[in-house]
């Protein structure tokens, strides 16, 4: 089976997206490139999370044709597709319609720095503009108000987040996903204060070493 390791990623992530809180049912998406073969492993359309198995998940080029795989490929291949081009520093796309992020995208608002942890997708998480679901268009949208941010809202619709492992892009949706809500719930009661620019930069320069040193390859 081609792409074995990453199409079992996809499942397992896909469980946690749903353990999360992350998503409901079969929303959302998850993507992961190898970029030596040029290939894409990509959750099948529709399909539940709990019964996705790594059988199920579909391989395509970097045009889009299927390469194995039985199923029909997300709806969002297109939107997967165009960031993984656009962005060579990523190797994987997570898009989920996670509830409170995606208040503030359908609000068309921005999240602001109100919290640390918004370094995980830069200074604030920008907004896309408002194309259906699944075209080339929301495609185009997305790529362009991302830029480099790990992270972006999709107006009247979700969240993308990139990452340099899937494990990376989940982590950026849950931590935003801490922030959003922070950022609602502060808004309900008062006014939240907003990080500088200047101290954000100093916080996404520190993430580059949070953690455990990585271990030499
Ligand atoms: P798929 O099931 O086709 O991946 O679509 C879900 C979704 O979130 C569309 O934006
Ligand atoms: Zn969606």
């Amino acid at each position: 089976m081609l792409l074995q390791t990453e199409r079992q990623e996809i499942v397992h992530f896909g469980r946690k997206l749903l353990a999360a809180q992350l998503t409901t049912g079969s929303g959302g998406n998850l993507s992961i490139i190898d970029r030596q073969l040029g290939l894409v492993a990509i959750k099948p359309s529709g399909v539940d999370y709990l019964e996705m198995q790594a059988g199920d998940v579909v391989v395509v080029d970097l045009a889009g044709k299927i390469v194995e795989g039985r199923l029909k490929p997300s709806s969002e291949l297109s939107l997967h597709l165009e960031l993984l081009q656009a962005r060579p520093d990523i190797q994987a796309v997570v898009h989920t319609h996670q509830v409170y992020a995606t208040t503030f995208a359908c609000l068309g608002q921005e999240i602001p720095a109100v919290h640390y942890l918004v370094g995980y997708a830069g200074d604030k998480v920008p907004l896309a503009k408002y194309a259906t679901y699944g075209t080339p268009e929301l495609a185009r949208n997305i790529a362009q108000a991302i830029g480099q941010y790990n992270a972006c809202l999709m107006a009247n619709h979700g969240i993308v987040t990139v990452g340099k492992s899937l494990e990376a892009a989940f982590n950026v949706a849950e931590e935003i996903e801490l922030v959003a809500r922070l950022y609602y719930q502060g808004l309900c009661i008062g006014k939240p204060q907003i990080l500088s620019q200047d101290e954000m930069a100093v916080v996404v320069k520190k993430f580059a070493t949070y953690g455990q040193p990585q271990a030499a390859e």
